[in-house]
């Protein structure tokens, strides 16, 4: 295995609107934000977790389907019947009928989006409520209702499809099922905008999408594959008034970009890029698309956690990477690709910390639990916000190609 990280000072993502509550210092069920873990849970050292984990999960049986996201810990991967990106592993989720319990190792926003696709009988569990998404926290449902009606004042909603990100809150979701739009992935985004501006005039004529809320993904899917401009994107900041936008700016606007981010991919410069490139010649540069514009542009390769994989997967032996995505899933890739070099962008620490939250004690905790007939920490979408999320998420999944 080779995996090497480089030097960066200056890749700093802007600052998320609000910080992430404190672990057991309050619930705050209305966003993605951190809520305290009511178990007792098994101490990280304790020797027998592993065992523990074992039993408990063949006392589950197929009662239970355990999920696991690309940028999970490895002691969790270890329990995972299945691994995947968000998308997948909702739909694996839904494909699961028999499955009483859905164990999401993942954030607070995917088990959302499972338990709006899964049937009402079954119950999906997050093992630790504290693993949200910080980017999902950056659109709150209220921030998003008040932009949409400064777009009516403006006179320009009509003429507006929205479209969110699978990593949003299902209030998110719902908003853009009500309003005539859809959710995307970072792989399907492209047929996704296509689709939105179709609603609105086609790509060419004057209609606009509302991105909702990682900025980068929009700007980097409009203007590297729909052909559009950085001028035809503005960025809405919902702690301004308009957005920090002329009335001008967003009626000339074709993407209206909120202002969120992804805390880990949003750390990656181009600098990275230009430091890899001098440090390892023929390397080739493979990065997430939520990873800023100048971070794509600099790179030769750019998709989803899937897409990576496929592409390592495919590599030759011998070749060699800088990958800017999650430590944990660029850690492993470098395991299972012992042939090839396998570069970290940043020197910095970029495991996801949410993701991180879920670790082996709460995983036995939460299947423990469920052993002694006891459902933890469930996660339950509102039913009018889980059919309207529903609307979206169908018509995203009613896009060609899909
Ligand atoms: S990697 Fe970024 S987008 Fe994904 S869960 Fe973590 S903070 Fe959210």
């Amino acid at each position: 295995m080779h995996v090497t990280t480089l030097l960066d000072d200056t890749s700093f993502a802007e600052p998320a609107p609000s910080a992430l509550l404190l672990l057991g210092q309050g619930r705050d069920l209305a966003s993605e934000r951190g809520v305290e873990c009511a178990g007792a849970l098994p101490s990280p050292s304790d020797p027998d977790l592993v065992d523990r984990a074992r039993a408990a999960r063949a006392a589950l049986g197929e009662r239970a389907f355990v999920l696991g996201h690309h940028y999970q810990r490895d002691e969790v991967i270890a329990f995972a019947d299945v691994t995947g990106d968000s998308f997948k592993l909702a739909r694996e989720a839904a494909a699961r009928p028999e499955a009483e319990y859905v164990i999401f190792c993942g954030v607070h926003f995917m088990a959302e989006s499972a338990d709006i696709l899964t049937a009402d009988s079954q119950q999906v569990v997050l093992p630790d409520l504290a693993a949200g998404c910080s980017m999902a926290d950056m659109a709150a449902i209220a921030q998003v209702e008040e932009a949409w009606a400064v777009l009516e004042d403006v006179g320009v909603a009509e003429d507006t499809t929205p479209v969110t990100y699978m990593n949003s809150s299902a209030a998110i979701k719902a908003f853009t099922g009500r309003h005539g739009g859809t959710v995307c992935t970072s792989s399907n985004a492209q047929v996704a905008l296509r689709w939105a501006f179709d609603q609105v005039g086609g790509v060419d004529g004057t209609g606009k999408v509302l991105f909702l809320p990682d900025q980068h993904l929009g700007r980097n899917t409009a203007v590297q594959q729909l052909g559009m401009s950085l001028d035809d994107c503005v960025v809405y900041d919902p702690r301004k008034p308009l957005g920090g936008l002329t009335e001008q700016q967003l009626r000339d606007a074709r993407m209206i970009l909120w202002r969120g981010h992804c805390s880990v991919h949003g750390r990656f410069s181009a600098r990275n890029v230009e430091e890899v490139r001098a440090k390892v010649p023929g390397v080739n540069v493979l990065v997430h698309p939520e990873c800023k514009h100048e971070v794509v542009t600099a790179a030769d390769m750019v998709g989803s956690t899937e897409y990576i994989i496929r592409v390592l997967d495919a590599a030759e032996p011998g070749s060699a990477w800088a990958i800017g995505t999650e430590l944990n899933l660029v850690r492993r890739l470098a395991h299972a690709h012992p042939d090839k070099q396998v570069h970290y962008l940043d020197s910095t620490v970029c495991f996801c910390s949410t993701m991180n939250r879920i670790d082996l004690p709460h995983l036995v905790w939460a299947m423990e639990s469920l052993v002694e007939g006891r459902v933890v920490n469930r996660i339950v979408v509102d039913p009018d916000d889980a059919h309207w999320a529903r609307v979206a998420l169908d018509q995203m999944l009613a896009l060609p190609g899909i």
